[in-house]
């Protein structure tokens, strides 16, 4: 009997937002593939703060697979007030400040960058959770830590050593394990991650006592509260249940090994001691008191995000400093036009044409994302070169810098890849 075409088979390495967003992806624009996740961990953690989605990512969603939108709008979470509904984030003084001929005073609004099409955020362990029922359960493989890729080419499968000492061959290989790739060792060994210049404090606090704290409508409100040197993000999350809290601060270097480091509450209360008194009475509120180091691969990015049939996706091939909050987003992004793309690959000597062609479009834009996201922590924190502490000539700025991060043409970029991928 004649034997049936071995399909075409994909490892996904890494099964954070941006893996399983892939793996989706494949399910519904290339059905013809077989794709397997390694994952390093036991299991998705329950742990986690909030991530904020803005509508690239939100389109990005419904063009990979409706049901994913749907899985995604089922758990997540808008501004409370009907009246802020279309609010990307609300801008606030963080601290009492002497500004231009009078006293700015912690709280007091600066600006609201309005946001048309939206805003979501989710719970980021409850979003990986209705993400997993979407893939067939058997396509994940958890303690899976890939140690190294061995040997490419066009024509031959793509050997992955895991560190348990075992191995996989594949056809495709996206690497998706985030900002310490591995994968991207193998596409660039140059690249390496480098401190942003922040580091940050997270927490996710119950509504309630956020109120007490900053009261109803700031709590239930994106909001930025923007200080020398510092700034401070919250949101809602779990359907208004619950505030995500996160602190940055400026730091020159860092010098730890580990990029995540324990501290004390005194440490956090001293770095933010000329904020407003509301910082001093949400830092008791949160549960986790370590330092997360800000790393970035902004001054030493891959210099391509494909080698052969290999290819790097979301902070695997460009993590970014999360002043824009568009990280995830982007990494979505990279998802939809890779699946895409891969619709089209019938035979294994088509592969690394379309993932060049993934590379042609979304490295330029990634970039200049990098590269704006580490501006924006400069600006959020009065450091601009340009700004400094003039919110005044902030403010029209702030809707500017976000327009083109949200509105993209995805499917435009998709077909843009294809007239490419004729030329290669
Ligand atoms: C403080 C902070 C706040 C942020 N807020 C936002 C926000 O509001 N909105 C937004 O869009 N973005 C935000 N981001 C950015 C966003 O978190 C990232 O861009 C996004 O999580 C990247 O997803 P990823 O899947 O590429 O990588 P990751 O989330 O890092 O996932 C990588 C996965 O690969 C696995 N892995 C790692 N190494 C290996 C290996 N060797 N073998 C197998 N598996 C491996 C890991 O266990 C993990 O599951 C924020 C980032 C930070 C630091």
């Amino acid at each position: 009997m004649a034997q049936l075409p071995q399909k075409i088979s994909v490892a996904i390495v890494g099964g954070g937002i941006a893996g399983l967003c892939t793996a989706i992806g494949l399910q519904k624009h290339a059905p013809h593939l077989e794709f397997t996740i390694y994952e390093a961990a036991a299991r998705f953690d329950v742990i986690g703060s909030g991530v904020a989605f803005g509508p690239n990512a939100l389109e990005a969603f419904t063009l990979i697979d409706p049901a994913l939108r749907e899985a995604f709008d089922r758990i997540s979470t808008t501004n409370q007030l009907e009246t802020k509904k279309d609010t990307w984030f609300e801008f606030r003084w963080g601290q009492d400040m002497e500004y231009k001929n009078g006293k700015a005073k912690t709280g007091d609004l600066i600006s609201a960058v309005q946001c048309h099409e939206g805003q979501a955020t989710v719970h980021r362990a409850r979003f990986l959770e209705v993400m997993l029922p979407l893939i067939p359960h058997d396509s994940v493989k958890f303690r899976k830590r890939l140690a190294y890729i061995k040997n490419v080419g066009d024509a031959e499968k793509t050997r992955l050593v895991f560190k348990d000492g075992t191995e996989a061959l594949h056809d495709v290989v996206i690497g998706s394990d985030g900002i310490k790739s591995h994968v991207r060792e193998f596409v660039d060994h140059k690249s390496k991650p480098g401190f942003s210049t922040k580091y940050c404090h997270r927490g996710v606090i119950p509504m309630e006592k956020a109120i007490a704290v900053m009261g109803e409508e700031r709590a239930g409100t994106n909001t930025g509260y923007l200080g020398k040197h510092g700034h401070i993000i919250s949101f809602p999350v779990d359907q208004g249940d619950a505030v995500s809290v996160t602190l940055f601060k400026g730091e020159r270097i860092w010098t730890a090994e580990n990029w995540v480091v324990e501290t004390t509450r005194e440490h956090i209360a001293q770095d933010y001691k000329d904020w407003g008194a509301f910082v001093h009475e949400l830092i008791p509120l949160m549960q986790d008191t370590s330092i997360w180091a800000v790393f970035e691969l902004v001054d030493n990015p891959p210099s391509t995000y494909v080698r052969g049939n290999v290819c790097i996706t979301g902070d695997a091939a460009h993590a970014s400093a999360p002043h824009q909050g568009s990280g995830a987003g982007m990494a979505i992004e990279d998802s939809y036009v890779l699946s895409a793309l891969l619709t089209d690959v019938k035979d294994t000597k088509d592969i690394s044409r379309a993932l060049r062609a993934y590379d042609a479009v979304r490295r330029p834009r990634t970039r200049r994302f990098q590269t704006s996201s580490r501006d924006a922590g400069l600006f959020w924190e009065f450091e601009h070169p340009d700004f400094g502490v003039d919110v005044d000539k902030m403010k029209p700025i702030m809707q500017e810098r976000m327009e083109w991060i949200w509105y993209v043409d995805l499917q435009k970029e998709v077909e843009m890849a294809k007239d490419l991928l004729e030329t290669f």
